[in-house]
């Protein structure tokens, strides 16, 4: 069943990390590392069953391989989760342990944060190995990576309503943000200064009562969400939201949030979208800035440059997919596909120019 679940995604390698004196499960996928070393952050979640846990990793390590891709970064993809609740069961022996894990695959994977765990736990992380990013900026990191991943998105929206609406600005459009975490807080920092309307979505009111007393705003329920009389729908907590049951309710005109894996059934739902009159911002493309941020922080970390490439790189790659999307009378989900494939490609085509050739045999000829 597992091997049968790498091929189906096309992933290189699986890793079950298994500690009994730490308590530690987890599970690292390195989905591709034909353009580079696998980088993707480590989840600490709860999942009901290991499948649950295993089936999450293998779709999120994926989509890191085209995010690095389409964000022109000399990266591959992969991602780990831990399972376990983040709230109560953290320590500094569980991430060290994580961390010896990862320094045992030699530098194939480089892991950071992700939902439920923070820079601390990846500053444990580096105790035991280096290859580890989104550490504190005290110890030369790029820290926390969630106002670059906001900023972003935020220029994603603005590049989506471009192409929509035909505005520059996004002044006095309705916004729905659910989710307003850490990605989400800053989101709605940048679209309030835009002069935006806000609506605001979280399960956790502490969440919203930060948002509403720091940017304004109103609350709305979960329920009424999908089919709030909004212009944008920015999905900003935990995936697989647009899906046959949400689609249909829809109002808004825009889809683009912040949310990793948003569409349940990628391509079904792409088309349930497109056919709605529904402009999609594919989740990878527009989410890309944390990890345009750690990406900077293997060169050596320059904040203004990673704010810049995440603002202008975004809105482009963006205007690029629907452009495509366009002129191919493809989804938009498609068109970022093929955009991402054709550098892997191209990255391929250039390494068997430089490498030596294959014999028949398979191996490499020597030099
Ligand atoms: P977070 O855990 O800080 O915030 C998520 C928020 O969503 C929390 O406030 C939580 O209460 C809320 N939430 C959870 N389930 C919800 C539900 N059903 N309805 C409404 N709200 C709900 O996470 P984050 O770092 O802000 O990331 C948010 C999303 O963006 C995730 O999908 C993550 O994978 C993705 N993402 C994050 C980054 C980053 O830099 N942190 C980068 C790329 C993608």
């Amino acid at each position: 069943m597992v091997f049968d679940s790498m091929d189906n995604r096309g992933h290189e390698q699986v890793v079950f990390c298994d500690d009994r004196d730490t308590g530690l499960k987890a599970i690292i996928a390195i989905h591709n590392t034909t353009i580079g070393p696998a980088l993707g952050g480590c989840r600490m979640w709860d999942y009901d069953t290991e499948e649950a846990a295993l089936k999450d990793v293998l779709r999120l390590s994926r989509s890191m391989s085209y995010k690095a891709a389409i964000a022109g970064l000399n990266l591959g993809g992969g991602k780990a989760v831990i399972i376990g609740n983040s709230k109560k069961e953290k320590n500094e022996i569980l991430f060290r342990s994580f961390g010896r894990f990862v320094e045992g695959l030699a530098g194939r994977y480089i892991t950071a944060e992700d939902v439920g765990t923070s820079v601390k736990d990846m500053e444990w992380v580096r105790m035991e190995t280096r290859y580890v990013t989104g550490i504190s900026r005290a110890l030369g990191g790029s820290g926390d990576p969630a106002p670059v991943t906001a900023l972003g998105t935020f220029s994603g929206i603005k590049a989506t309503a471009k192409k929509q609406f035909g505005k520059e600005s996004l002044c006095g459009l309705r916004i729905a943000v659910q989710g307003v975490g850490h990605v989400g807080y800053y989101l709605c920092k940048y679209l309030s200064k835009e002069g935006v309307k806000l609506y605001i979505n979280d399960i956790d009111p502490n969440a919203i009562k930060r948002v509403i007393s720091d940017f304004g705003g109103s609350v709305i329920g979960s329920e009424k969400i999908y089919e709030a009389d909004i212009d944008i729908y920015a999905p900003c907590a935990l995936g697989a939201t647009l899906n046959d049951q949400t689609i249909p309710k829809l109002k808004c005109s825009i889809v683009a949030g912040a949310a990793n894996n948003q569409l349940k059934k990628e391509e079904v739902h792409a088309k349930m979208l497109q056919e709605r009159g529904i402009l999609y911002a594919p989740d990878y493309a527009i989410n890309a800035g944390g990890l345009i941020n750690v990406a900077n922080e293997i060169e050596g970390y320059n904040r203004n440059r990673a704010f810049r490439q995440a603002e202008e790189g975004i809105y482009d790659t963006l205007m690029k997919i629907y452009y495509i999307s366009e002129e191919d009378n493809v989804t938009t989900h498609k068109a970022a596909s093929k955009v991402a494939e054709k550098r892997m490609q191209e990255v391929i085509k250039l390494k068997n120019i430089y490498l030596p050739k294959k014999n028949v045999m398979g191996r490499r000829d020597s030099v």
